[in-house]
């Protein structure tokens, strides 16, 4: 027996190129609509005299939600055999940007759409930019409106050509290219009779073959140390490691490294809120430990399992963040930083990209505005421990402190060396 998933995916693409029809037949094709809605929006378009579109569905439900009707803001849903659905709102919101760098929602997959009449435009560009600052790996390009080319194979596969050769360069490799019409329904949910040259999967087929992260208590084992308590019990003392596990999982006996000081030892003993002297304890608790050796260990260090993946340690990084503050995110000005229990002074020594959420422009800069995603160089006072964000999101998302307020988010993806001077 396997449970019901679920997956968080967004839609991008240029605006007309489709996003709303192909979201639409997702959810007729697969009976996701709330009973009598797809009847409703038809009769509706009728007494109106206008075409039914497959977008009026995703415009009626938004109606519903903005009064209320249904439950959840700002998503849709539909069902597989597998799974349920959620669409996020697409990144052209400011909300969807913010939540994906900041971690409050993840998209775990992508659908990159581009007109095949059009063909690729700079937005398109944009967009697959956009994705890989994100994260997101799982891309899927809906090559839409296919029934306005005679459904034929050439355009299809000069755009996979030239699109390819774009996302090659910046270093993405989309999982597929699916050729589609939604207006039609080819290749959403349903197998087209009108490209007998493609074999390959439905738009269906694709999304329920991506594959769903792995659940964090899977992932390597990291506790960023919140405290350290001295216990003097009848002459015997100890020092209790505390704090709460962002993921993994540590037992009694297992050897622990902390970061960046490097001291190793191994786990005497748990404490926990859950349970009375627990073997081991799992992320999202809680958790204090004691150790077999007499270490000294601050707060701001990572706790890590010596047989699993080895954090990063270093004072220099590569950033995508979104920017929330009042004042710009300026240049060599100084904020604080905070990552886990750590919190560390830091400037900006780069900033090597800025993307405007309104038109995703991607401009160079000198200062990131409010609402704007920017990937930058950051350099802190002090080496720190952390994780790549394709590797342990959860330990590599930080926040930048100006000014005593919250004034901006963002994940690190990759680690930089050590300036010279410094070391
Ligand atoms: P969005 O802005 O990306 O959400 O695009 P929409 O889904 O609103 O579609 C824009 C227009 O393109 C609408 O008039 C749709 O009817 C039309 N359209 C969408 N998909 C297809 C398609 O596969 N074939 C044709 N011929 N028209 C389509």
């Amino acid at each position: 027996f396997k449970s019901r998933e679920d997956m968080a995916i967004t839609i991008v693409g240029h605006v007309d190129h489709g996003k709303s029809t192909i979201i639409g037949r997702l959810m007729a094709d697969t009976n996701s609509l709330p009973e009598g809605k797809l009847e409703q929006v038809k009769e509706n378009c009728k007494r109106n005299s206008k075409p039914f579109e497959y977008a009026f569905l995703l415009d009626a439900l938004k109606d519903e939600q903005a009064q209320g009707i249904t439950i959840d803001a700002a998503r849709c849903f539909f069902k597989t055999d597998i799974r349920d659905y959620i669409i996020l709102d697409s990144p052209g919101h400011i909300e969807f940007l913010k939540n994906m760098v900041t971690g409050a929602s993840r998209a775990e997959a992508a659908l990159l759409v581009i007109d095949a009449k059009e063909g690729v435009q700079e937005n398109s560009t944009r967009h697959g930019y956009l994705l890989s600052m994100l994260g997101i790996n799982q891309i899927s390009v809906i090559v839409n409106k296919m029934d306005l080319v005679n459904y034929d194979e050439k355009i299809f596969n000069n755009i996979i050509e030239e699109y390819s050769g774009f996302l090659e360069k910046i270093d993405v490799k989309p999982t597929s290219f699916i050729p589609v019409s939604g207006l039609k329904g080819d290749n959403v949910a349903n197998k087209s009779e009108n490209m007998p040259w493609y074999k390959g999967k439905t738009v269906l087929q694709q999304l329920d073959e991506f594959e769903n992260a792995k659940p964090l208590t899977e992932a390597p084992f990291r506790m960023p140390v919140q405290g350290v308590y001295k216990f003097t019990n009848k002459g015997d003392s100890r020092r209790i490691i505390a704090g709460t596990i962002e993921s993994g999982k540590v037992s009694v006996g297992d050897e622990i490294v902390f970061y960046p000081s490097g001291k190793q030892t191994k786990v005497k003993s748990i404490e926990a809120f859950n349970a009375d002297k627990p073997k081991s304890q799992s992320a999202g608790y809680a958790c204090g430990f004691t150790m077999t050796d007499q270490i000294y260990i601050t707060r701001g260090e990572i706790a890590v399992r010596f047989d699993e993946l080895k954090p990063q340690v270093s004072s220099r990084m590569r950033t995508n963040i979104f920017w929330l503050g009042k004042e710009p995110l300026t240049l060599g000005k100084r904020y604080l930083l905070k990552i886990g229990t750590a919190k560390i002074g830091m400037q900006v020594e780069k900033i090597e990209r800025v993307m405007n959420a309104s038109n995703l422009n991607n401009e160079e800069k000198t200062e990131v505005e409010r609402n704007e995603v920017a990937e930058c160089i950051l350099t802190l006072d002090k080496v720190i421990a952390f994780d790549l964000a394709k590797n342990l999101a959860s330990t590599s998302r930080f926040v930048i402190v100006d000014n005593y307020e919250i004034a901006g988010g963002g994940i690190i993806g990759e680690t930089l060396e050590d300036r010279q001077e410094w070391v």
